[in-house]
C-alpha cells in the first residue's frame, strides 16, 4: 500500500534527525536514510522534511550559510555556531526562561519566535 510506504519513509527520516544532534542539511538525512530505505530520492526526503516542520515534529534552521538544517531537539534552545569547522552546537542554557523575562520588557508585545545565534571559535580548532 502507497499510504505506508510513505508513512515508514518519513518514519525513517524522522528517526534520522533525532538520532543525531549535528543539526543535519536535507542532503545529510537523504544520506544517511538511503541506508535504510536504498530507493528513496532527495526529493521524498525534502517533503517529508517540510512536512515535519510543518506539524512541529523537528525544527528548521536557517543560518548565515543559507543551507536549511534540521534539528530534533525541540526545547526552547539557542545555538552557537564556529565559523571554522561550521559546527552548530546546542547551548546548554534554558531558553526558554530567558524569552519569558524579555517578553515582560515589551509591553504589548507577543513574541512568537525567537532567533539568537552566537558565532566564534569552537575550542576543537582554538587548539588546533
Ligand atoms: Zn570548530
Ligand atoms: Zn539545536
Amino acid at each position: 500500500m502507497v499510504k505506508e510506504r510513505y508513512s515508514k519513509q518519513r518514519e525513517a527520516i524522522f528517526n534520522v534527525v533525532m538520532s543525531t544532534d549535528t543539526h543535519p542539511t536535507a542532503e545529510w538525512v537523504y544520506e544517511t536514510v538511503r541506508e535504510e530505505l536504498s530507493s528513496i530520492s532527495l526529493g521524498t526526503v525534502y517533503r517529508n522534511l517540510n512536512y515535519l516542520v510543518r506539524k512541529r515534529k523537528i525544527r528548521e534552521l536557517n543560518l548565515a550559510d543559507d543551507v536549511a538544517r534540521y534539528d530534533g531537539n525541540k526545547a526552547t534552545h539557542f545555538h552557537y555556531i564556529c565559523t571554522e569547522c561550521n559546527t552548530i552546537y546546542d547551548m546548554d542554557y534554558e531558553a526558554g526562561d530567558f524569552i519569558e523575562s524579555v517578553s515582560e520588557r515589551l509591553p504589548g508585545f507577543t513574541v512568537n519566535s525567537h532567533k539568537l545565534e552566537l558565532y566564534g571559535t569552537c575550542q576543537q580548532c582554538e587548539t588546533e
